[in-house]
Parts: C-alpha cells; structure tokens; sequence
C-alpha cells in the first residue's frame, strides 16, 4: 500500500501533492486568491483551505449542497480554515466558479483557478513524481497492478503518463467512484485528454488513447458520495485486520473493487498488488449513521 493518507497537510491525501505544485504557479503568477470546488465533504476542499491558510492566500470554496446546521468531517474542518465558502446546491463540479472568478476580479484581486479535484497538468504532473518516489520506495517492475480509486482525472492520468514514462508494464487500474451523469466529457476521455495535455505540458512525446486506459465502473454503486455494504466491509476489513483507515467516499470504494477482484479470481496469489490509498479518512465523521450496528 503506498501510504498517501499520511503526506501531512491538514490530515493528508493525495491532494497535498497536487496542491504542492498548482499552489507555487498561483504564485509565481502573483496571485492573491485561489478558488476551487468540491463536494462538501471533498478532501480537495479542506487541503486547498489549509495550504491557502498556511501561504496567507484568500481562499474561495464552492461546496455542492447548502450550510448544514452542524458541520462535521471535512466540512468542520474547512471552516476552522476560515475559507469563503459558496454554496452551489447542485453545482459540485466547479460550474459557477467562473461567475465567482469575475466578481473577485473585479473587486482588484488576483484569483487562481484550481479546477474541480486540482486535475488541471500540474495537478496531474505530481503523479508522475509521485511514481518517480516509487521508484525509490520499492521494486515496480516485480508489480503486477497499481490499483487505486480515480474521479477527477488527474491522478489517474498522472499514473498513466508517469508508468509510460518509466516504461513500467504493471496494469494500472483506476477504481471509478462517480457516475458522472453531469459530465459534459465522458470520464474515460476527460483521463485520456488530461494525459496528453499533461504529456505535451512537459514535452514528453507520448500520446495516449482508449487502448492506454484501465476504468472499472463495476464499483459506482448509487453513486458519488453514497456509501453502500461493500465500502462499509472494506472499510471494516481493513480497519480490523491492518489498522489502517480507509473512507466511505474513495478508498472504501476502490478496495472493495480490489476484495471483489480478488474473489472473482481477477486477482490471484501469483499477482502483486499495490494499493494507493488516496486519503479520505476526516469524512468517515461525516458518515457516522451509516456505521450504527
Ligand atoms: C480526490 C480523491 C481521489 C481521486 O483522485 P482524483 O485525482 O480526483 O481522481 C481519491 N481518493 C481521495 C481520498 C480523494 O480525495
């Protein structure tokens, strides 16, 4: 398991990575505020507050959904941030950030995009150095699947373009958490085009297509965000037997994608699994009904 729930950042995930290099654009473009939008309980939401905090940046959220009464998990967390935060009923995926953007603008301040899960290139790029830190970390060639949870694209295309890159032969699967239903691309096409925008933004000369891409939407369940039996015995499984904490929104997902692989005889004994954990785990407070026995 490569351990992205511990990279630090206001409880960790795999943003801090993402974040690490989209946050030094902001900038050296000499920005003073940076936008970004989420679900409300998105972890991409309450590491961008906290980053944004700790470089005295203005910081703007466009959560989907309204105020609760009570915030909890991530969102508690966002609010000890002290961010702006814009609710957008159904508006998850960063649809009225532009009109938010041109209204900072206007007031003299000088706002960065950060587009929905921090999957622009620079966003994807951090997952190619993050397969450069595997490299370091253990024996990749000896691997036979990278497995992980995927749902904005830029990890996901980041691995693509960091295993073609490294030339590695593992099959590198991502885990589908949305189903997408207001995606004006396709998902498999928005991973495809982040990759070769990615490629072309480093000047690699690779470019890929369908052929290059593992999604299994076998795992989406009732959709984003909604947790089910199988998340809820992953998440049980590993807590119990590893002591490690996976949560109901990604990786709770992605390895009961793995368990079920594994009892489908997709995965064997022979095979050599690495698991990413993404993170998640501060919105397991937000689920505590679902977790009552
Ligand atoms: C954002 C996130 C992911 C998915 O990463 P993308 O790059 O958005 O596909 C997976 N797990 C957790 C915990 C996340 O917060």
């Amino acid at each position: 398991m490569k351990r992205d729930d511990l990279t630090g950042l206001a409880l960790g995930g795999n943003k801090t990575r993402k974040l690490a290099f989209i946050l030094h654009d902001a900038i050296a473009k000499g920005c003073d505020t940076v936008i970004t939008a989420g679900a409300s309980q998105s972890n991409h939401c309450r590491q961008t507050a906290a980053a944004a905090a700790q470089l005295q940046l203005e910081c703007h959220l466009v959560l989907g959904g309204q105020a609760p009464d009570t915030p909890n998990g991530n969102l508690l967390l966002d609010t000890l941030f002290e961010p702006k935060i814009h609710w957008a009923g159904q508006h998850r995926k960063g649809e009225d950030i532009p009109k938010i953007t041109k209204a900072l603008a206007a007031q003299g301040k000088k706002p960065y995009v950060i587009p929905y899960g921090g999957s622009s290139e620079l966003g994807a790029y951090s997952f190619v150095n993050a397969l450069e830190e595997l490299e370091t970390q253990i024996e990749t060639n000896t691997l036979s699947h990278l497995i992980f949870a995927s749902s904005s694209g830029g990890t996901h295309a980041g691995l693509m373009l960091g295993k073609a890159l490294l030339n590695k032969q593992y099959e590198l699967i991502g885990i589908n958490i949305d189903k997408g239903e207001t995606d004006a691309v396709p998902f498999d096409q928005f991973i495809i085009n982040l990759a070769n925008k990615t490629s072309q933004f480093i000047n690699a000369n690779i470019t890929f297509s369908h052929d290059d891409l593992i999604l299994n939407s076998d795992y989406v369940g009732e959709g984003y965000g909604v947790v089910g039996e199988p998340e809820k015995e992953a998440i049980a499984l590993m807590a119990k037997h590893e002591g490690i904490l996976l949560d109901p929104v990604y990786t709770g997902r992605a390895m009961a994608g793995l368990i079920d692989m594994i009892r489908s005889g997709k995965l064997t004994q022979q095979d050599k699994v690495l698991f990413w954990h993404t993170g998640g785990a501060p919105s397991l407070f937000a689920y505590a009904d679902k977790f009552k026995h």
